[in-house]
Parts: C-alpha cells; sequence; structure tokens
C-alpha cells in the first residue's frame, strides 16, 4: 500500500500545470467528473433531502458565480470533462443561465448537465439548450398529484410534468428521470413511473435513500426499499434486459425490452459502486467534497479569496485533494445519520 501510494503522489510532486493533467486518486481512480452544488435553496422540501424547517446559507458563505466558473475552469484544465450543475435547485438561482452558458463555453469539457427538480423548467428548458446544456436529470417520485406534494412538501405535479414535456420538445441529447423511492410512500408507483418514461421514450433511474441530514419526517431505516425490491416489482410488468451501457455515473443499466428506455439503479446499499467511482463534488460553500459519504475535503473557497487570481495554488490544492478521496462511503440506513449536511448543499 505504501508503494501505490508513493507512485500516486508522483503527479502531485511533479505536477506540470502547464501539461495535461489527469486527477488520479491513491486508489488508481481516474476523476474526471465534477458536480457543483450552486445554490442551496430550493423551491421543493423533500422528505428524503430536506427538514421541513430549513435555514439556508448567509450569501456570504456561498461561492458566486464567477468564483465557481474559476473553479470549474481549473477542474477543467486537470482533465475534468463532464460538469453537473444541481444544488439545491439550480434554477433558482439568478444567473444560473449565465453560468451555464460561460461553462458550456470551456472547450475542453465534452459535457455540460444538470439535475432540476423541473419546476422552472417549461420557462427554462429552451434557454437551457441554448447555453450547452445536453443531459438533464429530473426529479419525479410519483405522478399522483397528492403523493407529489406530499413528498416535496410545495411542488406542483402539473407544472413538472409541462417542464418535462418542454424540455423533451427542445431537443436535448438526453433525458433521465430520477426517483427516490421509499417504502409505503411511492413504492407502489415503479411500475407506473416506468411505463412514463417508456411512453415518453425518456431514461429513468430510481435511487436507494441516502442517510444525509436529519430529514425528521420518517424512519429512513423502515423506508428502505431496495433495488432488488424495486427490480422484482418491474419484472411483473417489463421485461428488463442487463446493459453494460454507462452514462458516467453509478447506475447500472436494464433496456425495456422493446423500448427506447433505459431502467437504472442507484444502489448505495445494496449494491456498492465505489470501485468505479469518478467524480468529486464543489459543495455549495465551496468545499471540495471528495465522496458524498464522508467528509473528507478541502476549503477551496478559503484558498480561492486567499489568492485571488492564483490558479495555479488551486489546481495544486486540487491535485493534493486526490490524496485523500476515501476508498469508499460509510452509509448505513439502519443508523442515525453520521452526516449532519444536507444533499441540497452537497449536490446531489
Ligand atoms: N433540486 C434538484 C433535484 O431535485 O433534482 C437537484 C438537487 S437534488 C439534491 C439531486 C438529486 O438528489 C435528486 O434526484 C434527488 O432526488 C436526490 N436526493 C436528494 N436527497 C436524497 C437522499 N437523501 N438520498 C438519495 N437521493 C437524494
Ligand atoms: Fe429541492 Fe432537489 Fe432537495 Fe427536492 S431533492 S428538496 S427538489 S434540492
Amino acid at each position: 500500500m505504501l508503494l501505490l501510494t508513493a507512485w500516486f503522489l508522483i503527479p502531485c510532486f511533479m505536477s506540470d500545470l502547464s501539461s495535461p493533467v489527469q486527477l488520479i486518486d491513491r486508489f488508481g481512480r481516474t476523476v474526471d467528473y465534477l458536480r457543483i452544488s450552486i445554490t442551496d435553496r430550493c423551491d421543493f422540501r423533500c422528505v428524503y433531502c430536506m427538514a421541513e424547517e430549513m435555514i439556508f446559507l448567509p450569501r456570504a458563505q456561498v461561492l458566486t458565480l464567477e468564483e465557481i466558473y474559476t473553479l470549474a475552469k481549473a477542474f477543467a484544465e486537470l482533465g475534468v470533462k463532464k460538469i453537473r450543475v444541481t444544488g439545491g435547485e439550480p434554477l433558482v438561482r439568478k444567473g444560473a443561465l449565465e453560468l451555464l452558458g460561460n461553462l458550456g463555453r470551456i472547450e475542453s469539457l465534452n459535457e455540460l448537465v444538470i439535475t432540476t427538480n423541473g419546476s422552472h423548467l417549461e420557462a427554462m428548458a429552451g434557454s437551457l439548450k441554448e447555453a450547452g446544456v445536453k443531459r438533464i436529470n429530473i426529479s419525479l417520485d410519483t405522478l399522483d398529484a397528492d403523493k407529489f406534494k406530499a413528498i416535496t412538501r410545495t411542488g406542483d405535479l402539473q407544472k413538472v410534468l409541462r417542464g418535462i414535456q418542454e424540455a423533451k420538445s427542445v431537443g436535448f441529447e438526453g433525458i433521465k428521470i430520477n426517483a427516490v423511492i421509499l417504502k409505503d410512500r411511492n413504492h407502489q408507483e415503479v411500475n407506473g413511473l416506468v411505463q412514463y418514461a417508456v411512453n415518453n421514450g425518456i431514461d429513468i433511474s430510481f435511487i436507494e435513500e441516502m442517510p444525509l441530514g436529519v430529514v425528521g419526517q420518517h424512519d429512513r431505516s423502515a423506508a428502505f426499499y431496495s433495488s432488488e425490491s424495486i427490480k422484482a416489482d418491474l419484472t411483473r410488468n417489463f421485461s428488463l434486459v442487463a446493459t453494460p451501457e454507462k452514462t458516467g455515473g453509478p447506475s447500472n443499466y436494464f433496456r425495456v425490452a422493446g423500448a427506447q428506455t433505459r431502467v437504472g439503479f442507484i444502489s448505495p446499499h445494496s449494491e456498492n459502486f465505489c470501485s468505479a467511482c469518478n467524480r468529486v463534488r464543489l459543495t455549495v460553500e465551496g468545499r471540495l467534497l471528495l465522496c458524498l459519504g464522508n467528509e473528507h475535503s478541502v476549503d477551496l473557497k478559503k484558498l480561492l479569496r486567499a489568492n485571488p487570481g492564483n490558479t495555479a495554488i488551486l489546481k495544486q490544492a486540487i491535485i493534493d485533494a486526490m490524496l485523500i478521496k476515501p476508498e469508499k462511503h460509510e452509509f448505513n440506513i439502519h443508523e442515525q445519520p453520521v452526516i449532519l449536511r444536507y444533499m441540497n448543499m452537497t449536490g446531489g
């Protein structure tokens, strides 16, 4: 292990920052995917993501759009090829479109994508496409308006469905539904959601709930509904064909026989995906978070504000941070959350 560590240290000490660099952690994983939470605020209060009463960060603690751009560019120069803009709800941040447009112009990026709750898509889908967003993930946990209201606490299902139709008509390269499945809350919805995805020619991923932050309303252990259970429910109605296809994330995909739709399963509890981890996150307050399920992080905002214009320092800090990227997450759905950070700050 010592030898391995020393070998991966070489790029840090020898880093010639003018030549192409790749971010490689001490387990040999290449990091080429950055998720950025551009705001902790949101117009929804999903029961698995937030508590009903949330205190959001004061503005001074949140990265400015210029700072986000500077950091994103530094990551791109270090070999990051894909950036996902998320939140909180990214589309409630003033200036989000301008930021996306600027990110879309970073030449070395292959992919600029976003995750949204869909509430602003009806108005913004066209502008997102123009800004250079290639693919879009939209959260949708149920097609029942009352359940939707209960899960999101404030959301309007019809508005989100209209947003999805607008996104379809604008013509993104890919649209995917994300659905977090909770036992006895929306687990009965999985067949209906896949049928919706099939009817609309889009993909869908089912996500096992992760224990981030104290959400209060439900017992996460009791609400756990595994990917295996979802698969079993789906195979009563659909023929699912395993496919090795990947979209750069932890989803394991199946094709719905006779349809375009891919059904993905993100299974942090039932099927650990950490060995193929290719990502890091920039939290809303400018921490480089090396793993969703651990607190190992580096305060890039502090460095950026202390050294204006000095991107070499930032890049070196990012390279060095690879040495503290943990091997795997430590989630345990059956225990009280040890991670007090909520998903909205982290950038899910
Ligand atoms: N507001 C946007 C949305 O909901 O799509 C983007 C941010 S949200 C934090 C990103 C994704 O994280 C969503 O698909 C959401 O369902 C998921 N998510 C939030 N809290 C989660 C949790 N505790 N476990 C698993 N997924 C979660
Ligand atoms: Fe908002 Fe997304 Fe969290 Fe729901 S999952 S509360 S939409 S940030």
